[in-house]
């Protein structure tokens, strides 16, 4: 383990009688003196206020492709310097990354500048700049905001992939440095966010909605069975992604299997494909992952049908399209950079 960075003063806080309350995400937490919020991360000391214990301190750090995060419709076949901290501010028992987010470890501390520095350095390899990821960015908020305007100001782009459950001011004042991000909508339920998560469904609705007026947006939806997989669910998400944000938002259902606290088997492969004809009904772009199904991750021209990218597993993905055109009838495509 490396030395982690000392605490910083943390933002959205405020003090109240018997501790200090944080108001970065809409949990609110009353933080009391020497203990932490929710998160595990943010900490009040008496003498300092609301501190941060993760400024810098990063859990992993890899280039991955941008697919990876997913992001389908954003620089396709490009590499983003991808990288997370510890801690998270939802409980969610099936968590896919728990042993980020439900931990404390540090394998390295970098400095924004350092990180903007290590992101030009890649570009060679079709690195467009860098993505919070792997644990939950908003936790990780005044790192995120100190090196997202660097990036900016080097040209490059900053991704986040979040559970998008923050409070809607920080919210706002981050995306103008922010060029996409991938929100998990992990349930079209309150009772589950409430249950399975530990928190609500609504905030993360408001903030996606936030978000698209703001950046390029793409949501994950992790498909369980008998929890959040019934087809009315499917169909209310999937038409509201459609009234709110549009029909060529990217939607990629993802499939669950058993990990951290939940141990239900893995979720059909009809299922899927279920969940995948309902939402074609509203959406133009809907997408299936950790599956082996020919074509659930291919870009189709919703005109004419023509395949636009195809994306194998191990594989940089082909990119038919002509500058954003679909090769065969000529259709404009939503799809943002690197497009020939
Ligand atoms: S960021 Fe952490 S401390 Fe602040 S309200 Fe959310 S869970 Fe609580």
């Amino acid at each position: 383990m490396t030395a982690q960075t000392p605490a910083r003063v943390a933002s959205y806080f405020h003090l109240e009688e018997g501790g200090a309350r944080c108001e970065l995400c809409p949990h609110k937490c009353l933080v009391l003196p020497g203990k932490s919020g929710r998160c595990g991360v943010r900490i009040y000391q008496v003498d300092h206020g609301l501190v941060t214990m993760s400024y810098g301190n990063t859990s992993s750090i890899a280039l991955d492709p941008i697919e990876k995060k997913p992001l389908y419709h954003f620089y396709p076949g490009a590499t983003i310097l991808s990288l997370g901290s510890f801690g998270c501010n939802l409980r969610c028992r099936f968590c896919q990354n728990w042993q980020i987010s439900q931990d404390t470890r540090v394998v390295d501390v970098i400095t924004p500048q350092r990180l903007v520095q290590w992101a030009k350095e890649y570009e060679d390899t079709r690195c467009i700049g860098v993505a919070f990821t792997y644990n939950e960015p908003t936790i990780w908020y005044e790192f995120v905001q100190d090196t997202a305007s660097l990036i900016r100001a080097a040209g490059l782009k900053t991704v986040l992939v979040t559970n998008g459950y923050i409070s809607p001011d920080p919210w706002r004042q981050l995306l103008p440095y922010i060029d996409a991000v991938n929100i998990d909508v992990k349930a079209w339920s309150d009772e589950f966010y409430r249950e399975l998560c530990g928190g609500a469904l609504q905030p993360v609705l408001d903030n996606v909605e936030i978000a698209g007026e703001c950046c390029h947006v793409e949501l994950t939806y992790l498909i369980i069975p008998g929890c959040n997989d019934d087809s009315r669910s499917i169909e209310e998400f999937t038409r509201w992604v459609r009234e709110r944000l549009g029909a060529a938002t990217p939607v990629h259902f993802s499939r669950y299997f058993p990990n951290y606290r939940l141990d239900i088997p893995a979720t059909p492969i009809a299922t899927m494909e279920k969940a995948r004809k309902i939402a074609a009904k509203w959406l133009e772009y809907v997408y299936l992952g950790n599956v082996e199904i020919a074509g659930a991750s291919h870009t189709y021209c919703p005109i004419c049908n023509a395949l636009v990218i195809e994306r194998g597993r191990f594989q940089a993905p082909q990119i038919y399209a002509v500058h954003g055109y679909c090769p065969d009838c000529g259709q404009k495509l939503p799809l943002i950079g690197g497009m020939s």
